[in-house]
């Protein structure tokens, strides 16, 4: 029996086992390697860590993680979890099982791009969705923004101070993008091609398991799990942590790596009073 299972080995996982571990506690990781920035080359906006391969960064914070000698990490998929008499019962896809009193979920979301032919060949790359996270990348240069509305407006005016040019194509304008040398070029309907160094998009985020909908946590009108301050979920004894979750105060979530690993330190502190709280 562990204490706490986390479902998730993305930097909200990874930093809840982190401070579990150091508090001690029985704690089994599990990560079935589906990240949200997987086809990110470098991460930014991240302090001491402006512009490390995502990869890079997984792998020193597990490094950090086996000196603790009550956290283990496991390489699997969770295929469903169940409330098993006060406690948890996580089902692998290999037929293995294992129960926690606690259980974080910090599964993320997956991203659902716009059916525009040539994006997902760009996605992490030339084409993004957050102008903190990639807008530097791109100084000086031209970029596009294929956005509707307000929300078009507020991404390109974040980018005003960064690009030399933003141009604003609603995506139903766009017939297909094209990879270049040293950039991409937007086919538009009409016939106008405009070539960019960067295109900013909004994916449709997705759970990416369906575990705390199953587990019958809150959902909120985003889409999001509904967690208080420290992560505690509608459900007792359910945590959540990372993009899938947020308070029911915002918006959505602050999506970054530095908020998922703050989210994680929460829940997992979250999760260290409850187990007093709870003898
Ligand atoms: C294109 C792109 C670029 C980005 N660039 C930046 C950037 O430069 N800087 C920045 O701060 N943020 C960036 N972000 C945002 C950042 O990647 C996310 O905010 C962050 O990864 C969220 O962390 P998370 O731990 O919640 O989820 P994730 O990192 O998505 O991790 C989810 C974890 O859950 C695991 N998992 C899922 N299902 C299962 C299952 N069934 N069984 C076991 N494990 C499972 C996955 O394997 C993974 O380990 C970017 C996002 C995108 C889409």
């Amino acid at each position: 029996m562990y204490e706490a299972i986390v479902i998730g080995g993305g930097p909200a996982g990874l930093q809840a086992a982190l401070t579990l571990g150091r508090m001690h506690r029985r704690v089994l990781l599990v990560d079935s390697g589906e990240y949200r920035n997987g086809t990110v080359e470098h991460a930014h906006n991240l302090l001491t860590n402006d512009g490390t391969p995502p990869a890079q960064l997984r792998a020193a914070a597990r490094a950090e993680i086996a000196a603790y000698d009550t956290v283990e990490v496991r390489d699997a998929a969770v295929d469903r979890v169940t409330a098993d008499d006060g406690a948890f019962r996580v089902v692998f896809t290999d037929g293995g099982a294992a129960t926690g009193l606690r259980l974080l979920l910090a599964t993320g979301v997956r991203d659902e791009l716009p059916p525009i032919p040539g994006l997902e060949a760009e996605w992490g790359r030339r084409v993004a969705q957050c102008p903190f996270c990639h807008g530097h990348e791109f100084a000086g240069r031209a970029v596009a923004v294929a956005l509707d509305g307000d929300h078009a407006a507020m991404i390109g005016r974040m980018l005003e101070p960064v690009a030399s040019t933003v141009t604003i194509v609603p995506p139903g304008d766009i017939a297909r993008v094209v990879s270049e040398t040293d950039g991409i070029r937007i086919e538009k309907r009409d016939g106008e091609r405009v070539t960019v160094a960067g295109l900013f998009i909004a994916p449709t985020p997705h759970q990416r398991t369906p575990f705390a909908e199953q587990l019958g946590c809150r959902m909120l009108p985003s889409g999001s799990v509904e967690i208080d301050p420290v992560g505690q979920t509608s459900v007792p004894g359910v945590y959540a942590a990372g993009d899938m979750a947020h308070v029911a105060s915002a918006a959505g979530p602050m999506v970054s790596l530095a908020a998922a690993i703050a989210a994680g330190q929460m829940a997992a502190a979250g999760i260290v009073r409850d187990l007093i709280t709870a003898v």
